[in-house]
């Protein structure tokens, strides 16, 4: 079996991870990360020995700051199989033309649109739409964290129609200039995009979304009301969310009653980087009422993806036919195990 090597553009809150998955299958290698500046992240990096590559007139600045580089950003897309891209948002758009004609794949972040790849990925509930592409794009945190709950309600109890309000966190940990830093701050162009986002992937489900901005910086929290196509009971929608992958059923009686225990949980946990790859959904916040159900979820903005990544490249670069053997694979490397 031949090693797909992978290279990294953007190595921030999403490519970091990323490389560090990566780093942990044994199928795929990451051949280099880039850093556009010689900041402490470019520094770290080149420690745990990944190959930094950066533009050309950044070569000497990194020189400067003493930081070791294998080359230019062009050099490592010469160098890779796929790349993940994992810029801004909206930057990566600019990159898909330089991945065609270095005759590579790539895949994109949810801060890309989907019309950009044509596809968007879900592990659980698409993995065979990115076989062999040329290009994927990997669904936003909140759009995986939704879909990884819908899709196994939808595909055991069909869905009406299904009412989100999306709490989202207004910067990364790691973020000091994004706020509010003590406001609510309601998304005012209605209905939001995450419900088209995840009709990119479920394009059936018909999903109503809103959202509000929240002065944290720990996770998004997802309210969620499901008209159901018949009537269920709580047991039958629990059981369906503990078998479903990378979802995990916590209990607030247990001392979890946020996503201030949620993140101490996942540091317990031992985790790279503390994080929560799983959506976390409240086992004693789901209600079945007739046909209409209720329930809580928080997602790790900055980890949820990334295991989606993984399969991602697994589905594109052809490694494994079978959606529940990647991720299982994926989850083993990273120690994700539902508890
Ligand atoms: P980030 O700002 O933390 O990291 C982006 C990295 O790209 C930085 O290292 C930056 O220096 C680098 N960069 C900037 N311009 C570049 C260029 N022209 N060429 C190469 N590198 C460049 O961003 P992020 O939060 O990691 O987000 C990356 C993507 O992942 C976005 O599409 C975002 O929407 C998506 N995403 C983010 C989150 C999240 O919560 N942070 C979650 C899911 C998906």
């Amino acid at each position: 079996m031949s090693i797909v090597k992978v290279g990294i553009n953007g190595y921030g809150t999403i490519g970091k991870r990323v490389a560090a998955a990566v780093s942990k299958q044994d199928d795929m290698q990451v051949v280099g990360v880039t850093k556009t500046r010689p900041t402490f992240e470019a520094k770290t990096a080149a420690e745990k020995g990944f190959d930094v590559y950066v533009p050309e007139e950044s070569l000497q600045a990194f020189r400067d700051a003493g930081i070791r580089t294998a080359g230019t950003i062009q050099d490592l897309f010469r160098a890779s199989d796929i790349v993940v891209d994992c810029t801004p948002g909206n930057v990566g758009e600019g990159y898909k033309a330089e991945y065609a004609a270095a005759g590579i794949k790539a895949i994109f972040q949810g801060g890309e649109d989907h019309s950009l790849t044509g596809v968007s990925f879900n592990s659980t509930a698409n993995y065979r739409d990115s076989w062999g592409a040329q290009f994927s794009r990997v669904v936003s945190c909140n759009t995986t964290g939704l879909i990884r709950t819908l899709f196994p309600i939808d595909r055991k109890i069909k869905i009406k129609n299904a009412y989100v309000t999306v709490v989202r966190r207004a910067a990364d940990p790691g973020d000091s200039k994004s706020g509010p830093i003590n406001a609510l701050e309601p998304s005012v162009k209605l209905p939001t995009h995450h419900g088209p986002d995840v009709q990119s992937i479920m394009p059936w489900l018909n999903i109503n979304t809103m959202a509000i901005k929240a002065s944290t910086t720990l996770m998004h929290l997802h309210t969620v009301v499901v008209e159901l196509e018949r009537d269920a009971d709580t047991a039958e929608v629990l059981d369906i969310l503990r078998s479903a992958p990378r979802v995990r059923l916590i209990k607030s009686k247990s001392g979890i009653k946020s996503t201030a225990e949620i993140m101490e949980y996942a540091r317990d946990l031992g985790r790279d980087r503390s994080d929560m790859y799983e959506i976390v959904v409240w086992e004693d916040g789901v209600k079945v009422v007739g046909n209409k159900l209720y329930y809580y979820q928080a997602v790790h903005q900055e980890a949820d993806v990334i295991p989606e990544n993984v399969d991602c490249i697994r589905s594109m670069c052809k490694l494994e036919k079978d959606a529940a053997a990647s991720a299982e694979k994926t989850d083993r490397a990273l120690g994700i195990d539902k508890g």
